[in-house]
């Protein structure tokens, strides 16, 4: 460990995902008599088989972050991986710096994760000094403003929460506290599906410099099991770079963000999505200012209102709506299984290999950039998981490893509440289920594929058509009086009993390939 001179007032220990020069464990330091801890470990590293392009991002996005501090006149202590001392968890790194050091207190942000909230919460009983855990005031809805808003609500919806943040926050409000263009939200103009001769737009790809390689070959070497590729390597690590990325977004992919909201293509893993979320949720940017140059933009003409709101309401609505979730229900919501789904995930989860075009190209998209778009996370990866009745631990597990912006306080309330409905509805009214005719409208994936999305039985047909109705008629008891399923209910109930026996049986067949890998 590096020996630093000067007596310590205060350690400050900042987190891989907390990059940001705006939070108090940074801005109210004392350049001359604290120091800033950052500590690379293997037990964050490794607590599920992440991704190793999230590991290496993470791993050079904190060292460039601890240049800039140094740089800045700020005393950094920086453990690297490699380190030969490093005890490889944080609380050892914080206990042997304190024990080096003599600090007379500790502080940090509070983490965003329950397990290692819990680990701090031990950790400053046996700390011999004060151990201060500041609040993380880089979101735009704090826990208590959550617990306002949800106290005495019989349901809790985006929808309402997102109306009072964007109150709150003044963006797309009107001088009468009404909203821009008359109306909360414009997804009915979003989400057409793709049209033909559809391109994707130009995206930045960042050069590596000497610390990214360095952090490259140190992956490769520890982490030689790891899941996915990692190269290309083409993400920003700096908050400079974020802000190049934001700013070539808001201007030249914005626009259609709306439109090809849903939309889903064979070699295009981005399309008009931002690809923001890893620096977002690292630090690295910020939500306000996404959302301000977003409605900056629509303001000069240069986005349209679909678009501007679309974005906004994925980041103001969505995202602080899913962190309140998340802080209010743990740690019950982490053992959530409201529909009693119980097969292990298939290996194909990892290796991509199976037969469904839709699910191998999701997958190919994650293992290689460690990112898949939202509706390919939804209604691909995670449609399958539910239509099929995966145990939901499981799929947290592979959601939680696989993606670069994963953590579980944004991850589990995805996974458990939007795609797979194991919090029994808290986050979405209605199961996100649906058939290959979905996918086959909304992507290219089903022309290469060895299924037929109009087939529901016999050779060749679709799984997730007979899955889908399978899935519906075993929960029929749960979902038949959701106002928004009466519909699809008349449907399987005009096929008859033969045919829904047929298309049951073909479910099964569909679960034992499964099982088998052979699907
Ligand atoms: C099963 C499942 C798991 C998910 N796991 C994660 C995760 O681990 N980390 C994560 O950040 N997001 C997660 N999401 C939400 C969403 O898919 C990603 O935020 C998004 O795909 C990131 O890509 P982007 O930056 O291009 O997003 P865009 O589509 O461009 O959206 C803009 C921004 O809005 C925010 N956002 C959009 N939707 C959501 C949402 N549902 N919840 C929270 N924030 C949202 C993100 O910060 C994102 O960067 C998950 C969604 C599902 C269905
Ligand atoms: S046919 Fe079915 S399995 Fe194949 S790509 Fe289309 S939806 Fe997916």
């Amino acid at each position: 460990m590096n020996t630093v001179a000067q007596p310590v007032a205060t350690l400050r220990l900042v987190l891989g995902d907390q990059l940001s020069t705006r939070l108090a464990v940074i801005a109210q330091a004392d350049k001359a008599h604290d120091v800033i801890l950052m500590a690379e470990v293997m037990a964050e590293a490794t607590y599920v088989r992440h991704h190793v392009k999230k590991i290496a991002f993470l791993f050079s996005a904190m060292r460039h972050f601890a240049e800039a501090l140094r740089a800045a006149g700020y005393r950094v202590l920086y453990v690297a991986l490699n380190d030969p001392d490093n005890s490889q968890t944080l609380e050892g790194e914080i206990l042997r710096a304190v024990a080096h050091l003599s600090p007379a207190r500790v502080a940090v942000t509070e983490p965003g994760e329950w397990r290692l909230a819990q680990a701090f919460q031990a950790l400053s009983l046996a700390l011999p000094v004060p151990f201060d855990i500041l609040p993380d005031t880089r979101f735009l809805c704090s826990h208590a403003r959550f617990a306002r808003w949800a106290q005495d609500r019989k349901s809790l919806r985006m929808e309402f929460f997102y109306r009072e943040m964007r109150r709150d926050h003044g963006l797309l409000n009107e001088a009468n506290g009404g909203p821009t263009g008359g109306k909360w939200n414009y997804d009915a103009d979003n989400r057409k599906p793709p049209p033909r001769g559809l391109t994707a737009p130009r995206r930045l790809s960042f050069r590596k410099d000497a610390t990214t390689r360095a952090v490259l070959d140190l992956v490769a070497k520890a982490f030689p099991e790891g899941f996915g590729t990692l190269e290309p390597f083409h993400f920003a690590v700096t908050r400079t770079q974020a802000l190049r990325e934001l700013d070539h977004f808001i201007a030249e992919i914005l626009p259609r963000f709306g439109d090809f909201q849903d939309v889903m293509m064979t070699g295009e893993p981005y399309l008009y999505h931002s690809l923001l979320s890893a620096y977002l949720n690292a630090g690295l940017l910020y939500p306000l200012e996404m959302c301000r140059k977003a409605e900056a933009a629509f303001r000069a003409g240069h986005v349209p209102l679909n678009a501007a709101e679309g974005f906004i309401r994925q980041i103001l609505g969505w995202r602080e709506f899913i962190r309140g979730i998340y802080w209010r229900f743990m740690p019950d919501y982490a053992d959530k299984n409201a529909l009693a789904a119980c097969e292990d995930l298939p290996w194909f989860y990892w290796s991509g290999e199976t037969q469904m075009s839709c699910v191998r190209e999701a997958i190919a998209h994650t293992r290689e950039h460690a990112y898949s778009h939202h509706i390919q996370r939804l209604m691909i990866t995670g449609n399958f998981a539910l239509l099929a009745g995966l145990n939901p631990q499981q799929v947290h597990d592979w959601y939680l490893a696989v993606y670069a912006d994963a953590y579980e306080w944004v991850e589990l309330p995805n996974t458990l509440g939007m795609a797979l409905h194991a919090d029994d509805g808290l986050v979405a009214s209605k199961p996100y289920a649906a058939s290959g005719n979905y996918i086959n409208r909304m992507s290219n994936f089903c022309a290469g594929c060895a299924y037929d999305p109009k087939v529901t039985t016999g050779a060749g047909a679709c799984p997730f058509n007979a899955l889908y109705w399978d899935f519906l008629a075993r929960h029929r008891d749960r979902f038949a009086g959701n106002a928004r399923m009466p519909y699809v209910y008349a449907t399987w109930d005009r096929m008859g009993a033969d045919r829904q026996a047929e298309i049951r049986a073909h479910a099964e067949n569909h679960l034992h390939a499964m099982r088998a890998g052979t699907l």
